[in-house]
């Protein structure tokens, strides 16, 4: 028995009968969206601080319920994570991704790197053949596009991750770390990974410019960065003193909402070609 009263463990079990079945709704709800198209791409622009100019984008899944309306990924990522349908819905979020590059490549856009995340359960051998093909596809020039991993991912054995980094970096293709500082990751891998950029996490930007703690770790991430001869970037930039002590401290690029929130393709597009 698991002790209290009768009545406690009754209330108990039936909660988690409740949330359990809540999960199974949103599992076969998520499985339903990948078939039904409900999931689309919302695109964040990426700045340079020193030139002012757009060089990138982050896409970043929402799903469009048909009764809930947009949930947001914190609700379904980790869900999709959990049962493996992560594997899936990454696919559909690389190959929407490419499409889209390949619509603004094909308009004549000059080029900038869009970004797609990818979990740690999708960092397999799979995934750079995966890219290959898609950037093949859609006959994408491979500068277009940029995978952003987190360190969950590097957790794992490190010679098969560093392997199959190197087979996607050989296609052109970027690799930037995110959520740095927020995971497990150790310095003396962090010189032997091929990553092109290092990405602070939003809790760290948070804290800019009155948190010592988060001004001395922002501080150091962009020195490590820039001694490793990797670009950064904040994200979760939300105000110009953040920008400002980003800029002194040498970061080389910036993210969040003081910009842009991230925007359906439409309104980025008008966004783009009014020069932001
Ligand atoms: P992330 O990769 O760290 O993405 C940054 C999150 O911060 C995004 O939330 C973005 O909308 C939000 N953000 C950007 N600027 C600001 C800001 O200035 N202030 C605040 N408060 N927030 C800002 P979002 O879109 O809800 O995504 C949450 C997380 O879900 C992402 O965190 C990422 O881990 C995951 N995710 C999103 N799309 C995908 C995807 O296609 N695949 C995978 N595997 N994960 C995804
Ligand atoms: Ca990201
Ligand atoms: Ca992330
Ligand atoms: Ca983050």
């Amino acid at each position: 028995k698991l002790g209290g009263d009768g009545d406690s463990v009754t209330f108990y079990s039936h909660d988690m009968n409740q949330g359990m079945q809540e999960r199974m709704r949103l599992e076969s709800g998520l499985r339903q969206a990948l078939a039904d198209g409900e999931l689309l791409l919302h695109y964040q622009p990426k700045f340079e601080i020193s030139t002012h100019s757009m060089v990138g984008a982050e896409a970043l899944v929402r799903w469009m319920h048909p009764q809930r309306g947009l949930v947001p990924p914190a609700e379904f990522i980790p869900l999709a994570e959990a049962t493996g349908l992560i594997v899936q819905l990454g696919e559909w979020v690389l190959e929407a991704a490419c499409a889209q590059a390949a619509r603004w490549q094909a308009a004549g856009l000059p080029p900038f790197r869009l970004a797609v995340n990818v979990s740690a359960r999708e960092f397999s051998p799979a995934l750079p053949v995966r890219v290959s093909e898609t950037l093949a596809r859609y006959q994408l020039d491979p500068s277009w596009l940029e995978l952003e991993i987190t360190e969950s991912t590097l957790m794992h054995d490190i010679e098969r991750v560093i392997a199959i980094m190197d087979r996607i970096t050989a296609l052109g293709v970027s690799l930037s770390l995110d959520d740095f500082g927020t995971g497990y990751s150790s310095l003396s891998y962090l010189k032997r990974f091929p990553i092109d950029t290092l990405k602070i996490d939003r809790s760290f930007t948070t804290g800019l410019p009155f948190d010592g703690n988060d001004c001395a770790i922002a501080s150091t991430i962009i020195s490590i960065g820039r001694q490793l001869r990797h670009k950064v970037i904040a994200e979760g930039v939300e105000t110009l003193q953040q920008l400002e002590f980003l800029r002194d401290a040498g970061c080389d690029e910036v993210q969040g909402y003081l910009f842009s929130r991230p925007l359906p393709a439409a309104d980025f597009e008008e966004q783009l070609r009014a020069g932001w």
